[in-house]
């Protein structure tokens, strides 16, 4: 079964809650690793070695859980397996997003963003609308961690996966 592993604390609260229904994941190979119809495995940080997460905080529990246990950051009571559920994948579209320079200013360092489909380029409602269904507040906090993690100054390529939760 193919997975699908998250570690963005920003998206933590809308995943657990699984009000998150959507994400959007690099294309290294020639076609999207996880196709419509497929069962997907969630987690939270995956390859981590911890089994439990604060519900709260998102920090890990390094501990043997037992009745009583408290997160050692916030407190809070209440943990989450790392195994957060299956979703079933409905729908799988192609972008490429770009960060270029903004015109006409030289003494700054002025970015805006770019996404593309095969149809065209998003406008900005539809490009606040992506990053919103992602779990990201503004598009600004997506373009941020999309490009701190592929580094979007050469054009890249994604899938936006949209999904069920099971
Ligand atoms: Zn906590």
């Amino acid at each position: 079964m193919p997975c699908l592993s998250f570690t963005e604390k920003k998206i933590f609260k809308p995943l657990i809650e699984r009000k998150k229904l959507q994400t959007i994941r690099a294309v290294n190979g020639d076609k999207p690793r996880i196709i419509k119809g497929d069962i997907v495995k969630v987690f939270w940080n995956q390859r981590s070695s911890n089994k439990f997460y604060c519900k709260k905080c998102s920090s890990p529990f390094k501990n043997t859980l037992i009745s009583g246990s408290r997160c050692e950051f916030c407190g809070s009571d209440e943990f989450i397996n790392k195994v957060l559920g299956k979703v079933k994948i409905t729908d799988v579209r192609e972008i490429w997003m770009k960060k270029v320079k903004t015109e006409g200013r030289k003494q700054t360092e002025d970015f805006r963003f770019i996404i593309k489909d095969k149809y065209g380029s998003f406008n900005m409602a539809q490009v606040e609308q992506l990053a919103i269904d992602d779990g990201f507040e503004t598009s600004y906090d997506m373009f941020e961690f999309f490009d701190t993690n592929y580094d979007l100054r050469k054009a890249k390529r994604f899938a936006i996966y949209n999904f069920q939760w099971m």
